[in-house]
């Protein structure tokens, strides 16, 4: 008899034909998340098990992070033909609990003598023989005593709810916009979480933004390396280009246009490292760069998809997840981001492309674009 993980993934179920890949990147992603602290990771007929990890407690924060994972349960495993073991083992789980419970058998070995409902049945009788203070709610139960006959029996009170998804690299790469706010951070985790594999660009515009204002993005990007695994953060200088604007475009432009040249560099990046994509945390309406025309003004400068995850959420909504995924906190940070310095008193909430365009004449825009790119410096963050 031991302690270990069971493991239940989600959607990767679905996968027909192409199943079997999905399982291997999703059982090989496990195996990352708890090669440091010695688990030991296989799956067997639709479960993943994890044992022999040194800190349960870690392991199961880990693995839970794991993108394609649905729950992680801790179970107990033993042999399954003493079936009277078996039950005085979950009654020895169900001791320290109160309140109703149902139990939840799954015979997946169907050779095996007692079946599902009559599981369910004995089982039942012996915890509450052995322990009157517990109740039978079949309907909606505190506590749920799952059962399951494998090659072993595994038995588990507890799942605790994972970040489900689709196994990372199984969808390709994107290049996320990494500020220090709120909403891109949120918007990497959304588009990764389907089983994009991502990098992240981010403008500094030093002096005018610190170094900590760096540093507080670099601890974003680490953030989401929990569930992304390792990963790229390229650090643009912004400077050169914002003063230009300020100095040489009408003020109510600038905005747009310093959007234009972060999407413009953007690409080039996500190119460089692969991407097939960009990601940012806009929301349509938010602030004056983020009206149906100033989007449409910032996506005439790409040529590969934008993806934009929050576009239909409220703030309120962006940062629940931000809170659930850990990353508020330090997007709450009061450092400046360079959207924030040499901002118009009245920028446009409805540019016409034409017009942008020929206030980006004043600018030599290649050499600009080349000339960040050329200052760019890659900061490798996790794992
Ligand atoms: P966030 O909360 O993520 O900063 P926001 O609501 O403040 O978003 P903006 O400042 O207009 O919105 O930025 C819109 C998007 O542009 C951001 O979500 C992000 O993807 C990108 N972006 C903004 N500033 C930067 C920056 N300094 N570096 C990289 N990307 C940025
Ligand atoms: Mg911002």
């Amino acid at each position: 008899m031991r302690e270990l993980l069971l493991v239940r993934y989600g959607e990767v179920h679905l996968k027909g034909q192409n199943r079997p890949y999905f399982l291997r990147t999703l059982v090989n992603a496990v195996r990352r998340a708890v090669r440091e602290i010695g688990g030991n990771v296989w799956i067997s007929d639709s479960r993943i098990f994890v044992s022999d990890a040194q800190n349960m407690d870690e392991c199961i924060r880990r693995v839970t992070k794991v993108f394609g994972v649905h729950s992680v349960c801790p179970a107990i495993e033993m042999e399954k033909d003493d079936f009277d073991a078996v039950c005085a083992q979950a009654v020895q789980m169900m001791r320290p609990l109160s309140g109703t419970f149902k139990v939840n058998a799954r015979r997946s070995d169907k050779r095996y003598p007692i079946d599902s409902p009559e599981i369910n049945r004995r089982m039942g009788e012996r915890v509450l023989e052995a322990l009157p203070g517990l109740r039978v709610d079949v309907h909606s139960p505190d506590h749920v005593l799952s059962v399951e006959i494998r090659d072993k029996a595994y038995l588990y009170v507890c799942c605790i709810p994972a970040v489900n998804g689709m196994p990372l690299g199984t969808n390709g790469r994107a290049c996320l916009l990494l500020s220090g706010g709120i909403d891109s951070p949120v918007a990497g985790f959304m588009i990764a979480k389907r089983g994009v594999e991502i990098c992240c660009v981010h403008y500094h515009s030093f002096p005018y933004t610190s170094e900590r204002a760096k540093e507080k993005v670099v601890e974003l990007a680490r953030i989401l390396s929990e569930y992304c695994g390792k990963i790229r953060l390229y650090v643009v200088p912004f400077t050169q280009i914002q003063m230009e604007i300020h100095q040489k475009c009408p003020d109510h432009y600038t905005t747009l246009i310093m959007r234009r040249f972060m999407m413009r560099i953007a690409e080039r990046v996500a190119r460089m490292d692969g991407a097939q994509a960009l990601i940012t945390g806009e929301s349509v309406g938010q602030v004056a760069s983020q009206t149906m025309e100033a989007l449409v003004c910032t996506d005439e400068v790409v040529g590969m998809p934008v993806f934009r995850p929050c576009i239909g959420f409220d703030k309120i909504e962006i940062v629940e997840r931000a809170e659930q995924i850990g990353t508020y906190e330090t997007s709450s940070l009061p450092y400046e981001d360079c959207c924030t310095i040499f901002t118009p008193r009245h920028p446009t909430t409805h540019p016409k492309p034409e017009l942008i365009r020929k206030a980006e004449e004043a600018l030599d825009v290649s050499a600009l674009t080349d000339a960040a790119l050329q200052g760019v410096e890659c900061i490798e963050v996790g794992e």
